[in-house]
């Protein structure tokens, strides 16, 4: 602790428990967290490396951080550990019109960044729904996605180069400004989605894009989920790529109809939201395709917009699913993508799940990508609710693996999902990743017990080391 105060100034390094214990979780309520040292807030690529030599010469844990707003617990404490909060380090650095990019700090919250390139006209697209507060650092290392992935992707379309700081203290700065590049192996990427598990990411050169155009909006309601699947899948045949493709299941649309007062169609079974940027005249006529299929589907409603006013109230409904179904109770948020072909079988497979298992569980997604969020309300108090909600939790999951898809879409694997990460990506996948961590990480000490664990438990009992790492 002295030697940390010494490097990066006393105010740096905050010990005070009621103080350190606000940094001690993320939002996903089930993940386990344990209890800093101290928390340490680097305001330099220097400082980052003076915390990383001192921790690995001690052998310290160091649990890198952005904003906390994670959903899977990657950023939650581990007893006497480090936690390292990069927010201070927010500096957008650069922002080049020419080469249409921009070099950022880590603490950079999504919607800074956005802000601070809609005056060169330019527009850094990933777009988590918590983009008004996470950071950058914690987008690149979930590889976040959001609302306009299905048109756009995700945040690892955009990363061109890194600076991460490894475990042992040294600089890595890789990757490049060049629009092409592939020099050896991809090592920016590597890092992208690794969960603070292989460094800390000190500076990111993002691409960005021309601003997009004036949005036009449409939403339809469903009496069916069939027939929201069928919608999906014929976007998908025909070609429509539109800028935003979401979805609500009944359970959001009554709950964020009780939190806004938005006069929503109580009755439907889905909501689509919709939102095309192609500009002017390209814009009405992706939106007139979409506005068909959804009546071909047989919708009971459909209402398009080209006025942004409304088209953002529309979305305000979307993006307040999550606190809206926080309404209900406690909530577990599940993160499972599936082939856009199988949304339907998905969300039936949800609500079956709901009924067997006695539980609320509203279903928000991005359809338009397949990767779905059903969030479990309850009451964690009750003993028997809490065991059924966590049960839930893992029938989704396999529910999700048995249609084809992935046990997280953009969350991460964090400390809630370590049991499954295995499951999906299977023993030989599992000894690469161990493998590259080793390579990196020697020591393990950079956010253990996130992702995977470094060797199977038989193994770590034998070398006494279960709790640890
Ligand atoms: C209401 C709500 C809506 C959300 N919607 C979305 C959504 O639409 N799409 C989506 O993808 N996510 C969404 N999220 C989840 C979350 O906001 C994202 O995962 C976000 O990228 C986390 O950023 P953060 O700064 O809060 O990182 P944290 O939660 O603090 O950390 C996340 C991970 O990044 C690591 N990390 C952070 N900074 C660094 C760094 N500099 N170097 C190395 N590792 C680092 C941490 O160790 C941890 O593993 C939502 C969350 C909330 C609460």
């Amino acid at each position: 602790m002295a030697e940390l105060q010494d490097a990066l100034g006393a105010d740096s390094v905050l010990t005070d428990p009621d103080v350190t214990a606000a940094y001690a979780r993320d939002q996903a309520m089930l993940a386990p967290a344990g209890t800093p040292a101290a928390v340490v807030l680097p305001r330099s690529t220097d400082d980052v490396v003076a915390v990383l030599r001192t921790a690995s010469r001690h052998g310290v844990p160091v649990v890198p951080r952005g904003a906390g707003s994670g959903l899977a617990g990657s950023s939650n404490a581990v007893d006497g550990a480090i936690t390292l909060v990069m927010t201070r380090m927010d500096a957008v650095l650069e922002v080049s019109p020419a080469d249409r990019l921009a070099v950022v700090q880590p603490g950079v919250v999504n919607k800074a960044l956005r802000d601070a390139v809609a005056g060169a006209g330019l527009f850094y697209p990933p777009d988590p729904s918590s983009y008004d507060w996470c950071t950058i650092g914690g987008n690149l290392s979930t590889n976040s996605g959001g609302l306009c992935c299905v048109k756009y992707g995700v945040t690892t379309d955009y990363v061109l180069g890194l600076e991460v700081v490894l475990a042992d203290g040294r600089v890595l700065r890789t990757g490049r400004r060049t629009v092409k590049g592939v020099a050896g192996y991809d090592l920016a990427r590597l890092f992208v989605g690794s969960e603070g598990t292989l460094g800390v990411i000190t500076e990111a050169t993002l691409a960005l894009r021309p601003a997009p155009q004036r949005p036009v909006t449409l939403a339809a309601t469903f009496a069916t989920t069939a027939q929201t699947g069928e919608v999906v899948e014929r976007v998908v045949t025909t070609g429509l790529v539109p800028s935003l493709l979401e979805v609500m299941d009944n359970t959001c649309i009554c709950a964020v109809d009780d939190l806004l007062k938005a006069d929503l169609d109580r009755s439907a079974h889905a909501l689509l939201v919709a939102q095309s940027d192609a500009g002017g005249e390209a814009a009405a006529r992706e939106i007139e395709a979409l506005a068909a299929l959804c009546r071909e589907a047989g919708a009971d409603l459909v209402h398009t917009t080209d006025d942004p006013t409304e088209g953002d109230l529309l979305l305000q409904a979307r993006r307040m699913a999550l606190p809206a179904l926080e309404q209900l109770g406690s909530t577990l948020i599940d993160d499972v993508a599936v082939p856009r072909s199988r949304i339907a079988e998905f969300l039936d497979g949800c609500d079956a799940v709901a009924a067997a298992r006695a539980l609320t569980i509203g279903v928000v997604g991005h359809a338009g990508d397949g990767n779905m969020h059903p969030t479990i309300c309850f009451d964690p108090a009750d003993a028997d609710q809490r065991q059924r909600a966590f049960g839930a939790f893992d029938d989704i999951l396999e529910l999700g693996l048995s249609l084809g898809g992935t046990i997280t879409g953009e969350h991460g694997v964090g400390a809630i999902k370590v049991d499954w990460l295995e499951r999906e990506i299977g023993p030989v996948a599992l000894d690469v990743h161990r493998a590259i961590k080793d390579a990196l990480d020697p020591a393990g000490l950079l956010n253990p017990g996130k992702v995977f664990r470094r060797a199977a438990v038989r193994d770590l009992a034998a070398v006494g080391e279960l709790g640890g790492r």
